[in-house]
């Protein structure tokens, strides 16, 4: 058996049951073509908007109204903490939940979503891609008047080689790079040309039915990236946290513990990110993290 065929038979085991997709927040199949399906569940997964003007602030959980293109109503700056609280501290920067936030936005962002509007679906069943293959996905996304979309991609094979990497130029008008997260800025964004429809032609000459996703929250990325795939294995359940769902590891810990040496000098957050995540599923089939 070659490295790939064994990595795929150990990885195969660990893949997400189709209730346990539905149940991780991936987007499934509805009953119109490329339309989609999620379970709605605050604080886990998705939150719909609390009607159709109006949004949950991601950063501040402000609810805030939107005129028709879904740009903020008024300009009000959005006061924050990158951490959640535990036990009324804050991670970020050590103040209590009455003290003074530690970070402040232009503008509030929002994460939520029509769950009665998600069209445009690809489903790589419906690809020609029929061998077998292990790659690992990640996204980088920015705030936009859609929402969260998609910036950059990286697709990394089972030896943590980039196959993929590209930049991706959003539909809606831009907020907010969300930088301290995505790492991008508008410099970064200048001049590229490539639509999330030449993301898709691309993932569907890379990817089949038969192909396994590796990544850490992909609900996530293929959402807004949005691709229907079936064959996943999500480093949140590879690596469950002691407290079960809806606690997660953040990829940042699983990294400070199974990778304390890696480096992928990246220059992308989602490509070091990719690579992490096939070095965390490799890790847990009993491989070396890289070949
Ligand atoms: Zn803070
Ligand atoms: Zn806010």
């Amino acid at each position: 058996m070659s490295g790939l065929s064994q990595l795929y038979a150990r990885l195969n085991q660990r893949a997400l049951s189709e209730a346990q997709l539905f149940n991780y927040g991936f987007p499934r199949p509805g009953i119109l073509p490329g339309k989609a399906r999620v379970r709605i569940h605050p604080d886990t997964f998705w939150t719909a908007h609390p009607s159709p003007k109006e949004r949950t602030c991601e950063r501040c959980k402000k609810i805030y109204e939107v005129d028709s293109s879904g740009y903020p109503m008024v300009k009000e700056v959005c006061r924050w903490h990158q951490r959640r609280a535990k036990n009324g501290i804050h991670g970020c920067c050590g103040r209590s939940t009455y003290g003074k936030t530690c970070k402040t936005s232009p503008l509030h962002v929002t994460s939520d979503i029509d769950p009665d509007n998600l069209k445009g679906f690809i489903d790589t069943s419906d690809s020609d891609i029929s061998s077998i293959s292990v790659f690992a996905l990640d996204c980088e996304m920015v705030s936009t008047t859609r929402g969260m979309e998609v910036a950059a991609i990286t697709v990394v094979d089972y030896q943590c080689k980039v196959v993929y990497e590209t930049m991706v130029q959003p539909e809606g008008r831009i907020i907010d790079y969300n930088t301290i997260f995505s790492g991008l800025t508008q410099d970064d964004l200048r001049g590229v040309t490539t639509k999330l429809e030449d993301v898709h032609t691309k993932l569907m000459s890379l990817v089949g039915v038969r192909t396994i996703l590796v990544g850490h929250g992909l609900h996530n990325d293929l959402l807004r990236l949005q691709v229907f795939h079936g064959r996943v294995v999500d480093t949140i359940a590879l690596y469950p946290h002691p407290k079960g769902l809806p606690a997660k590891n953040p990829l940042s810990f699983l990294k400070g513990r199974y990778l304390p040496h890696l480096s992928v000098n990246a220059g992308l957050k989602c490509r070091e990110d990719a690579v992490a995540t096939m070095m965390l599923a490799r890790l847990r089939c009993g491989f070396t993290a890289s070949p």
